[in-house]
């Protein structure tokens, strides 16, 4: 079905070190950075996670300063990146990390693999950055950038990592072939838009000559559902604003935001934000309350205090200059 051999490393991997991006994590092999950097990279935009990348370390320079401290923390540190239990399961695996491996992290891919939110294809990119361990990556970017080059546009996750860990071990170089792959597809073979004549594997890659940029998208469409939530918001002139903490489960578990009451029909009137999340669009409407608040929450009057969504933020400051 597919030829390996027709894998061509040279071209690719040089064509790696002649066009990668300048990026900070590039610059180190040191694990928890390393880690750090492929958690917040899952699914937030480069431009978004530089700058967060480098407060990330002023605010937690080590492992163990990130497992001292509190959870509150580590989720105000994550605002505005999203995902938030990525930020969650940091924060337990880094406790994991102090508590079983002595502040080590991990050298095995066992063990990078036992750690919270950490899946097979991140603990291959740790492990074969850091490690030189011949581990491959399979995120999103790689799998299109494998699919279309064979040309398998149905082709399984089990056979694509089967694939991957072939060609990885034809490459002898495990971390740069990880990194030329995630940035081809980061940058020429994106799911919109493929650049083949500029592209250093299009002599083999099967879908450069059958789709050449035409529809050349393996995305299945995505479904959203609408949700039409309404903030209710207590305001005392000196206490501030009545917050409640999301539960655990659901969607931003752990962050702060005023009651919310969830609607099951779509209001006449227009929500003060929309926030998009992957397969949901949460209208917000606001209603100024003048009742006492409920019994769950706290007055806050700085909401720089605590971690709230980017979503509330947003209809928050829109109630303010309304
Ligand atoms: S030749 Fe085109 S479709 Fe094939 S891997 Fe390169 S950019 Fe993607």
């Amino acid at each position: 079905m597919i030829n390996l051999s027709s894998v061509p490393c040279k071209a690719l991997l040089q064509w790696y070190q002649e066009n990668l991006r300048d990026l900070p994590w590039r610059h180190t092999t040191d694990a928890y950075h390393i880690w750090i950097s492929e958690i917040m990279l899952q699914q937030t935009q480069v431009k978004t996670v530089l700058p967060r990348y480098k407060q990330w370390f002023q605010q937690f320079p080590s492992i163990q300063q990130l497992a001292d401290s509190p959870l509150d923390d580590v989720l105000k540190a994550w605002e505005g990146l999203g995902y938030y239990r990525r930020a969650r399961f940091i924060h337990a695996a880094s406790q994991q990390i102090m508590n079983k491996y002595h502040g080590v992290f991990p050298k095995q891919f066992e063990g990078i693999l036992s750690l919270p939110g950490i899946g097979p294809s991140t603990a291959g990119a740790i492990a074969s950055f850091c490690f030189a361990m011949n581990t491959p990556v399979l995120d999103g970017n790689v799998k299109r950038v494998l699919k279309r080059w064979h040309n398998q546009a149905e082709i399984g996750d089990k056979q694509l990592w089967a694939l991957a860990q072939a060609a990885i071990d034809i490459s002898k170089k495990p971390a740069l072939w990880n990194q030329a792959m995630m940035e081809l597809g980061a940058t020429l073979c994106q799911s919109h838009s493929a650049q083949c004549t500029a592209c250093p594997v299009s002599t083999t890659c099967k879908a450069a000559f059958l789709t050449l940029n035409k529809n050349i998208s393996n995305k299945k469409k995505v479904v959203i559902k609408d949700l039409f939530w309404q903030i209710n918001l207590h305001i005392h002139p000196e206490k501030g604003i009545w917050l409640q903490q999301r539960p655990e489960d659901g969607i931003w578990p752990g962050l702060w935001t005023p009651p919310i009451i969830e609607l099951s029909h779509q209001p006449k009137k227009i929500p003060c934000h929309t926030h998009r999340l992957t397969h949901r669009r949460i209208h917000l409407y606001a209603k100024k309350c003048h009742s006492s608040p409920p019994s769950e929450g706290r007055w806050v009057q700085q909401l720089s205090q605590l971690a709230l969504p980017t979503g509330i933020h947003r209809a928050l400051a829109k109630q303010r200059t309304a």
